[in-house]
């Protein structure tokens, strides 16, 4: 199975990613995390050149698209290989965060950014995806904005709140795939909320 972590900044994707792969494990499962962008060399090494640049270096179109190159990549000597194993995917952000940050809040278009990313991800799609939703998102965000060397900085906190509208607006066409999930309370708590959303998976 194929399940992706996404939301927002500081809503703690990253603590749960590690918590909800023990809780699969517990259960038996054999489970790889991995994260975007990154999970293999080759889009580790885009990752960098996205984020160590400082906000400017790319356009927006051409940051899109190595977006979607690191995600190819990612796929194809990573994820797919996984799933063909027969072991669990969890991924901390993937498509949807392509589409909520450079499509929607971004302004390409999250039609567009779908398209530029359907190449290179054929049908290999996301069994279920848990987006993390917190009253206090965008504070959050703004918060945790600039304040690490490998992050995208400096983008206003009406850019964070397009992000998570795009979240939803793509949660709401796909209720199937995309459970949302309130981030707040303690990281247990929260767990347990995304074991819950995968329940009829298991
Ligand atoms: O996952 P994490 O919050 O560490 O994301 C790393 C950085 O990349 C953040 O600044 C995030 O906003 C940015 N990002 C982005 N577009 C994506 C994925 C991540 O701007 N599609
Ligand atoms: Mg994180």
């Amino acid at each position: 199975r194929f399940i992706t972590l996404e939301g927002g900044e500081g809503v703690g994707k990253t603590t749960q990613l590690h918590a909800l792969a023990e809780a699969l494990r517990a259960r038996g499962l054999d489970v790889v995390t991995t994260r975007e962008p990154g999970g293999s060399e080759g889009a580790e090494a885009i990752r960098r050149l996205l984020l160590e640049g400082g906000e400017d270096r790319w356009s927006a179109p051409a940051e899109a698209l190595l977006f979607a190159a690191a995600r190819t990549d990612h796929l194809d000597k990573l994820i797919r290989p996984a799933l063909l194993a027969g072991q669990w995917v969890i991924s901390d952000r993937f498509l949807d965060s392509s589409l909520a940050y450079q499509g929607g809040a971004g302004g390409l278009g999250i039609t567009e950014v779908r398209s530029i990313n359907a190449f290179g991800i054929g049908d290999t799609f996301p069994d279920r995806t848990l987006l993390l939703l917190h009253p206090d998102g965008a504070e959050r965000a703004l918060a945790r904005d600039g304040d690490k060397a490998d992050r995208i900085g400096g983008r206003p906190g009406s850019y964070h709140q397009a992000v998570e509208a795009s979240f939803r607006a793509i949660a709401a066409a796909e209720p199937e795939r995309v459970r949302l999930i309130d981030a707040a309370g303690n990281p247990q708590e929260v767990t347990a909320r995304l074991l819950a959303a995968l329940e009829d998976l298991l």
